[in-house]
């Protein structure tokens, strides 16, 4: 059997940035789609935007074209036929019983069931690394009997965390880092001028998505750097200022919250009557929206300090390589400016090991109180500089 790689991508398959081999690979893929496939790579690589197309195209009736009800449903992850499984806590939980949402048995049990519309499931394990053994078993039964016309599409950053049963069964498609050049030539083609491109990237990690939403929106853009470099000043004020710090970061956390909330509502409002309550066919895809949007939320203030420290990382590494003398080709903060002559080379070092350490802190463990985290590094970085 050879492997032919079609002359022409399917449109939806095409739209996805960055990936040619996976993209290839899922547009040969679907002609005979196999039962499981295993999406791996890091975060930003574009792993979920490949989902949602492999996913359009696999329930379209034209095979992805972008344009039709199912594409649209499919692309925004509202396809009645696809069911998504995600960690609604740190982990994906067995769960007591099918009735219990967001669990391996919940999803597991609606795996033989018929499709609300004709045509093919869709079932989506997102964050897969984070099941837990005894959920991974009853995912496991599924993946060894699969049910007829349904595709398993298990997501990851982590695969080598994944249970080794899981991951053999399922076809691995690999998903690299995409590299800052793609990322910024990408923001750029859609209109962005490169120095914010390269600067939304710098402050995303890299991330595509997540440079495109800072890059569009410039309270994004500066809300949380803006935020972060207000604390970090507030630190030199001694013990007092680092708390101030401390506390006006997590302020920010808790403003970003809700203009999340806000924003978050817009998007139930297709599906909503004159009088806001759900459409009767759109009732499941409201629920399910209702609790991605609040486990989205609980993750935000997270979410934003996460980011308040990366701007701060980053504007510390700047610190550290101005004061060293080194290669300002790597500066990230690339619109502000340098040189308090408070630092050392050693010293402006350690501050940006001791932001990097925090926010490895605050990101490997989400029950950490957070402000005792910040109040802790702003205080150390204070004493730094003196
Ligand atoms: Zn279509």
């Amino acid at each position: 059997m050879t492997a032919v790689v079609p002359a022409e991508l399917p449109p939806v398959i095409k739209d996805v940035p960055g990936q040619e081999h996976a993209a290839a690979f899922l547009a040969r893929a679907l002609a005979r789609p196999h039962h499981a496939y295993l999406f791996a790579g890091p975060e930003g690589s574009g792993k979920r935007l490949a989902m949602r197309a492999f996913a359009a195209a696999l329930l379209c009736p034209e095979g992805g074209c972008g344009q039709c009800r199912s594409c649209r449903l499919a692309l925004g992850e509202r396809h009645p036929n696809m069911l998504i499984l995600e960690p609604s806590g740190p982990d994906i939980l067995v769960g007591k019983d099918a009735a219990d949402p967001n669990t391996a048995r919940w999803f597991a049990s609606r795996a033989y069931l018929t499709p609300p519309e004709p045509g093919r499931k869709v079932m989506v394990v997102l964050q897969a690394d984070r099941v837990r053994v005894e959920a991974a078993d009853v995912l496991l039964k599924v993946l060894e009997e699969p049910p007829t016309d349904t595709v398993f599409l298990v997501l990851s950053a982590r695969p080598d965390d994944l249970p080794d049963t899981v991951r053999s069964r399922c076809q691995e498609i690999g998903f690299p880092a995409l590299s800052e050049d793609f990322v910024v030539g990408t923001l750029v083609a859609e209109g962005l001028d490169e120095r914010r491109a390269r600067l939304a990237c710098r402050l995303a990690g890299g991330n595509l998505g997540r440079a495109r939403r800072l890059a569009a929106d410039d309270r994004q853009l500066s809300a949380f750097r803006d935020d972060a470099l207000v604390a970090a000043a507030q630190a030199f004020q001694g013990s007092a200022g680092a708390v101030a710090a401390a506390e006006s970061l997590m302020a920010g956390a808790k403003d970003f919250r809700g203009r999340l909330a806000e924003e978050l509502k817009t998007e139930l409002e297709p599906f909503l009557d004159e009088r806001g309550r759900p459409e009767e066919p759109f009732r499941g895809v409201v629920r399910r929206l209702e609790e991605q949007h609040e486990r989205r939320l609980r993750r935000a203030e997270r979410e934003f300090l996460d980011w308040a420290l990366l701007s701060l990382a980053a504007y510390r590494r700047h610190v550290a390589l101005a004061v060293s003398g080194g290669d300002t080709a790597l500066i990230i903060n690339l619109d502000l400016d340098v040189g308090d002559g408070r630092w050392t080379p050693s010293a402006a070092d350690q501050a940006w090991g001791a932001v990097e350490e925090a926010r490895a802190y605050l990101a490997d463990d989400t029950n950490l109180n957070a402000r005792l985290v910040l109040e802790k590094l702003f205080l150390r970085v204070s004493a730094l500089a003196a």
